[in-house]
């Protein structure tokens, strides 16, 4: 392959973008698919036609010779199923074909898919549809669509179709306020994000000698190395030879998907890294997260690597999340979360805050839902990711002036006049690093929110739909108050203020991580929704079954389907790690420490032969120790399959999770204490997996 140095002319290579639009459609297509794309009107099927046939070609061109409708399933990953252009002819040749209508729709087999009983299995087939606002592009050979995955009743069975309902949604709202303070121009509100991605690599061959980091992903067993995250020498160390190359690959194939990758840097954790990627609108910045994780994996492999986007592949370091930047701008350019320069668009800003404010506060137990998985709450509360307690982080600067608002007082020791909105203009808020609170869940940063509970695993899309629906749904009781007001000016001044009194509780600008906080948190009324567990069944809640359907986001019974499928994933999750563990222990650790007992049982009789005065104190004392400890895991693995039997026991999948989190899941930790002990007395020759040491330090 040519190597190729210029990143201009790699950069979105592989994508149909507009550029290429341009270049390859009729003027009068390209003004049709443009509306399409910036109004979302529905495509013609005669322009259709036409897009198709320039996509294939151009594929073609580039040497793809397949093409699948790409959709975000709520597995949380992507899939497709690949059909070829090739359409035989009577005379046995064949040509390449690809018309407007498998370009707008099709119908994969998704009877395999989670539905949550949403789909009965007489009408197995959903169908996808084209979401022209993101671009087709070419993986592997085979052209992608990026398309929303429905049942034939129109219910949503993916994550792409209630991000984009949601965003609608924040736009209709937003342009209604929009229009309140005499913006006529502005067409459309689009949010916009930047996921920073957390991720692990690890040696494959090392990996692969684990069946715990095969089958789940992340480490079951595992003792502390004496070296761990302790010394901060990896946080933004130098690039190692072999991860450099990879990274460099990584941008590569991203860049030539036209994905903004930017920055790279080593994390906290040995052989934890991060990527972040320039922000865009909130529906591409998500399909281009998933393709960024796959890609991650797929170029891991070339260098000999696993790259590991679990939230805890290893106890006792840190774990990945994925930091959700988030903020709402025009199709004008103006990003309506940043202070502007007049007091017309202080006040602005100070309503679009207000609305956050409120959303968060009201809406927390769909925030921590939103980041709910089994992995995830590895994270979330221990000391290295914000706790499960959801708050928000306004900063010194921000709280004063909020202060101000609330109380009529002067506008703190800086600015000594009374704040009244719509009449002063605000100070430009700090965006320098040394202002940031890292602890904070949910952290305004100057001109946008970094929700940070996220895990680096999740779809993006989840958080989304929760922060556009909440924001654009307190904007709608903001715009309803507002519009019906003859003194906008006062009626503006009385909201914000009344919002902020009311929900001030949210914010909270100390450590997150600290004890006291809990306790604060609870003395204020938040939520502490610790595991997944506890977390799920406030999804389908009066209040918020009422949020999605009022919006048209969910209906109830895509609301119901999607708690059940999160609910038996989640079980799902701890079932296969719970078996994996018992057959690590029972076919590789068990077996282990039995023949290194053995290995001293017989040292110390062969000493004894040998001379019987010389003395077999330690193959004694470790022989007893091993003994008593394999006794241990035997009775722990014992244990931990009748508690799992027990699940089966349970009823509803509700009941089947709690008894996952209180019952399933205590066992495993117990299982591992001993085996990690175990470890520590065991002779590396006899014990059957790499170390902590060797996986972190590998590469
Ligand atoms: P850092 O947090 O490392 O200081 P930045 O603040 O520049 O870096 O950005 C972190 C992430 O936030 C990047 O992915 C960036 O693209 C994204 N970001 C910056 N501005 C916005 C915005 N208006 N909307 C959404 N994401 C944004
Ligand atoms: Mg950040």
């Amino acid at each position: 392959m040519r190597e190729v140095n210029s990143v201009t002319e790699i950069f979105g290579s592989m994508v149909f973008n507009e550029h290429v639009m341009k270049e390859r459609l009729p003027a009068e297509t390209y003004a049709a698919l443009k509306r399409t794309i910036e109004q979302g009107r529905s495509l013609d099927r005669g322009i259709a036609d036409v897009v198709a046939n320039a996509m294939k070609d151009w594929a073609i061109e580039k040497g793809a010779t397949h093409f699948t409708h790409w959709f975000q399933p709520m597995t949380g990953v992507t899939a497709e199923k690949h059909d070829s252009f090739l359409c035989p002819q009577k005379d046995g040749t064949a040509i390449m074909r690809f018309s407007g209508k498998e370009l707008i729709r099709g119908e994969p087999d998704a009877s395999s898919f989670p539905s949550g009983g949403l789909r009965a299995t007489f009408e197995a087939r959903g169908y996808t549809a084209w979401d022209a606002t993101s671009f087709a592009f070419i993986k592997d050979g085979t052209l992608c669509i990026p398309t929303a995955f429905c049942s034939y009743g129109g219910e949503a069975l993916d994550k792409k179709t209630p991000l984009l309902r949601s965003m609608e949604l924040l736009n209709r709202q937003a342009l209604r306020i929009l229009r309140l303070f005499g913006d006529t121009q502005t067409a459309k509100v689009n949010t916009t994000v930047g996921p920073e991605q957390e991720y692990f690599l690890v040696d494959r061959e090392l990996y692969e000698q684990r069946r715990d980091l095969i089958y789940c992903g992340r480490t079951l067993f595992g003792a502390k190395p004496p070296k761990g995250q302790e010394l901060d020498d990896h946080y933004f160390g130098n690039l190692k030879p072999r991860v450099a190359q990879f990274m460099h690959d990584l941008d590569q194939e991203l860049w030539r998907l036209g994905i903004f990758a930017k920055t790279e840097h080593n994390e906290v954790a040995p052989a934890q890294h991060e990527l972040a990627p320039i922000f865009t609108t909130t529906n591409i910045a998500t399909d281009h997260n998933q393709l960024t994780m796959e890609l991650m994996q797929k170029v891991a492999a070339r260098h000999g690597l696993v790259c590991l986007l679990h939230e805890k592949p290893f106890a006792g370091v840190n774990g990945s999340g994925k930091h959700n930047n988030w903020s709402i701008s025009t199709d004008r350019g103006v990003n309506l979360l940043e202070p502007g320069d007049s007091p017309r668009e202080n006040a602005q800003f100070l309503l679009f805050l207000a609305a956050v404010i409120k959303g968060v506060d009201e809406y927390q137990d769909l925030l921590r839902i939103s980041v709910a998985s089994a992995g995830n709450d590895h994270r979330l509360g221990a000391n290295e990711a914000p706790p499960a307690i959801v708050s928000m982080f306004v900063g010194d600067d921000l709280d004063e002036v909020l202060r101000a608002i609330e109380t009529g007082a002067d506008c703190g020791p800086h600015d000594k006049v009374e704040m009244r909105i719509g009449v002063h203009t605000l100070p430009h808020f700090t965006r320098d690093n040394t202002d940031r609170n890292r602890t904070s869940p949910f952290a305004f940063t100057g001109n946008k929110f970094e929700f940070r509970m996220v895990g680096s695993a999740q779809s993006i899309a989840d958080c989304n739909t929760v922060l556009n629906t909440i924001v654009a749904e307190e904007l709608s009781g903001f715009a309803d108050q507002l519009e019906e007001a003859d003194d906008f000016e006062a009626a503006l001044n009385d909201l914000v203020r009344r919002t902020i009194a009311a929900h001030r509780r949210i914010i909270f600008n100390g450590n997150n991580y600290a004890r006291e906080w809990v306790e604060e948190a609870r003395e204020r009324g938040l939520l502490n929704l610790k595991t997944t567990a506890d977390a799920l069944p406030h999804l389908v809640s009066e209040k918020n079954i009422a949020l999605f359907a009022k919006n048209r986001i969910f209906t109830e019974a895509e609301l119901r389907s999607r708690y059940e499928v999160l609910l038996e994933g989640y079980c799902k999750t701890l079932h296969i790690e719970a078996l994996t563990m018992l057959e690590m222990a029972r076919k590789d650790i068990l077996p282990a420490v039995l023949r290194y007992t053995q290995a001293l049982a017989d040292t110390a009789l062969k000493k004894k032969q040998l001379c019987p005065a010389l003395s077999c104190g330690v193959e004694e004392e470790l022989a007893g120790r091993l003994s008593t400890l394999a006794g241990c895991l035997y009775d722990g693995a014992a244990g931990l399959e009748a508690r799992l039997l027990a699940a089966k026991e349970c009823g509803d999948s509700r009941a089947q999770a709690d008894h996952y989190k209180e019952t399933v899941f205590p066992s495993m930790q117990g299982l591992r204490a001993v085996a990690d002990e175990l470890e520590g007395l065991v002779a590396k020759e006899f014990w059957p997996y790499p170390t902590y040491g060797e996986l972190l330090f590998s590469v």
